[in-house]
């Protein structure tokens, strides 16, 4: 057996079949972009969805004798043999590769099990003699081989670009890949990191006989683009709380980067897999500390790109609503640091989403206006026209920045003839699992607030769309809203079924990383689901955290863990069962613990 990789890209498919077999196929083909042709008198619901949506085309029939001579690669799965034999000749004889699933004579190709990390692929074949074999196989390297390595491989191949860029013989060449290897691949543990921006120019630049990369002379112009003298600093909206609101773009500047400068409101969705080589820098307002002064942050952000790296500025929301994101710009753009803003999902609308308020609604709302609400209690001071705000009744009127400055936004609001019975709301901690709602008039807001003890962060949220709340309050519905878990991170989709009925789901890989640390420091969790005995000892000096509270519900899956946990004196075991499936699960952890607490 000869392996190669094809590329499929545009490159015409034949599937004939329409049963699951077919559906695997047919998927793995357009993962590639492949143009995929089925042909089948029947095919299961998500062929015919792929097949309604335009995605492949369907030949809702038999298979025609030779057809298979028109396509680039042809893969059979009927349950009919003599089909799936005919198929194979046609496509024998037209010189085109066939395979038919689970029949190693009608093959000309097989199929490997692959695990894939971004563009980094491994595929185990087994010549179609044993593939139950190669599955499992492919089983034990998923667990060995951590997310990292797409990220690593991406960073490879951009350090392969700098290398050639360089002109050097093919020695030196090998000489930094070999650097670039060794430096960043724990061979014993099959781990990676991406190197940082210093570390390469270190291996780029290398022997004394060899040519250096000279640093930009000038300064560099803001802008995108790390150069050899600054690095680049990002200022990433990390949205409102909730991990999944983070953008596409921010995970991967989060990932790329050497250093992250993180406020408060957004340790919770740091990704918990950041290598812990990457710098983690705490600088906002944490209870019972002093925020770092704005000027250190800046001048932190400036030494860090001076230094060469990717620095991410991670800011709750978006960075440039009531952010201080715009300040962070204009001081980098004074020292000549290249910069990028990455927006990010502001709580101001997000917020509301979670909490059933349309942001705008016709006939309702047609106009939203996000403001600073601290500046009421500014006294005559205050910038916002709260005397404008209160006459436009059609319209959403969301406060940042409200808790304390509650009463005086209303007074001034009623002051100014807004009407004491237009609904009202504060969002604590919207999108988390500490999100808390009140609901009230605007008259009584105050008072409701102060009796349900909310706390910043909140929102207040003014207009006739607060109206939709108790109807259009799907997250509150959710079996699991409010529960945040702790679990080992694994890749079989059961956080998406934690995430799905409405638990905030810390995804820790084992040993724990720096970041993962923050993010279970981040919020209270209500419970760990521990899977196996040796997530138990994983997991056992966390139990430190101050995330971890007394309230922590330890759902152990099987006795066996179950007996782990107690003898490292965990607190609150329940037992599940360990045939439950995640659909049950969920149900039992959303049922709560049933035996004593203690
Ligand atoms: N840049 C942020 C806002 C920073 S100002 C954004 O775009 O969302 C801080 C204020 O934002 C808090 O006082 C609170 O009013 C609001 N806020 C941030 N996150 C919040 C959340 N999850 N729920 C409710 N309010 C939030």
């Amino acid at each position: 057996m000869f392996p190669v990789m094809l590329d499929l890209e545009n490159r015409r498919c034949l599937v004939v079949g329409g049963g699951g077999v077919a559906l695997r196929k047919v998927q793995g083909l357009l993962e590639e972009g492949a143009l995929v042709t089925l042909v089948a008198p029947e095919a299961v619901g998500p062929l015919a969805a792929l097949a309604a949506a335009g995605r492949i085309g369907w030949e809702r029939r038999a298979y025609q004798a030779g057809e298979a001579g028109g396509f680039w690669l042809v893969v059979a799965a009927t349950d009919d043999r003599a089909v799936n034999a005919q198929v194979f000749r046609d496509a024998d004889d037209a010189g085109i590769w066939a395979n038919v699933a689970d029949d190693p004579e009608l093959c000309s190709f097989h199929l490997p099990a692959r695990i894939r990390r971004g563009e980094l692929q491994l595929a185990i074949g087994s010549a179609g003699e044993a593939p139950f074999a190669a599955r499992r196989l492919r089983g034990l390297l998923e667990q060995r081989l951590g997310p990292e390595w797409g990220e690593w491989l991406a960073a490879a191949a951009r350090f392969r670009d700098q290398v050639r860029r360089l002109g050097l013989t093919a020695p030196e060449q090998e000489s930094r890949f070999d650097r670039f290897f060794e430096a960043t691949v724990d061979g014993e543990n099959l781990t990676a990191r991406v190197p940082t921006r210093a570390e390469q120019q270190q291996w780029l630049a290398a022997g004394p006989d060899e040519r250096r990369v000279e640093p930009a002379a000038t300064t560099p112009a803001p802008g995108p683009g790390p150069t050899a003298a600054a690095g680049l600093v990002s200022l990433v909206g990390a949205g409102p709380g909730c991990p999944g609101l983070l953008t596409v773009r921010g995970r991967r500047r989060l990932a790329e980067a050497d250093a992250v400068v993180y406020d408060r409101l957004a340790a919770g969705t740091l990704p918990c897999d950041l290598p812990a080589a990457v710098e983690l820098h705490a600088v906002g307002k944490a209870a019972g500390s002093q925020p770092v002064p704005q000027e250190e942050i800046t001048a932190l952000l400036v030494l860090l790109a001076r230094a060469g790296k990717r620095v991410v500025r991670l800011k709750g929301g978006d960075p440039y609503v009531f952010g201080r994101g715009g300040e962070e710009a204009e001081a980098l753009a004074a020292e000549g640091i290249p910069f990028e803003v990455v927006p990010g999902v502001t709580s101001g609308v997000a917020a509301l989403a979670w909490a059933g308020i349309p942001a705008t609604h016709r006939g309702e709302a047609v106009r939203l206006s996000l403001v600073t609400a601290h500046d009421a209690a500014q006294g005559e001071e205050s910038l916002v026209r709260w005397d404008l705000l209160a006459g436009d009744e059609h319209a959403t009127l969301v406060g940042y920045m409200g808790v304390a400055a509650l009463p005086e936004v209303v007074a001034r609001l009623l002051d100014a003839g807004m009407d004491p019975a237009t609904p009202a709301a504060v969002i604590e901690q919207g999108t988390t699992s500490a999100q808390r709602r009140v609901v009230a008039t605007l008259a009584e807001l105050p008072a409701a607030s102060a009796r349900a003890g909310l706390q910043p962060p909140a929102l207040l949220v003014i207009g006739p769309t607060v109206g939709h709340a108790d109807r259009l309050d799907w997250f509150g519905r959710l079996p699991l809203a409010g529960q945040r878990l702790l679990i080992a991170a694994a890749d079989d989709g059961l956080a998406f079924h934690l995430e799905d009925a409405g638990a905030e789901v810390v995804s820790v890989p084992l040993p724990l990383t720096p970041a993962a640390r923050v993010v279970m420091a981040a919020r209270p969790l209500t419970g760990c689901l521990v899977r196996r005995p040796d997530e138990v000892d994983g997991l056992d000096d966390e139990r430190c955290s101050p995330g971890w509270g007394a309230e922590v519900v330890a759902w152990c899956v099987g006795e066996a863990t179950a007996s782990r946990a107690r003898d490292c004196g965990w607190q609150r075991i329940e037992v599940l069962e360990e045939a439950l499936d995640p659909a049950g699960l969920v149900a039992r952890i959303a049922a709560g613990p049933r035996a004593a607490s203690g």
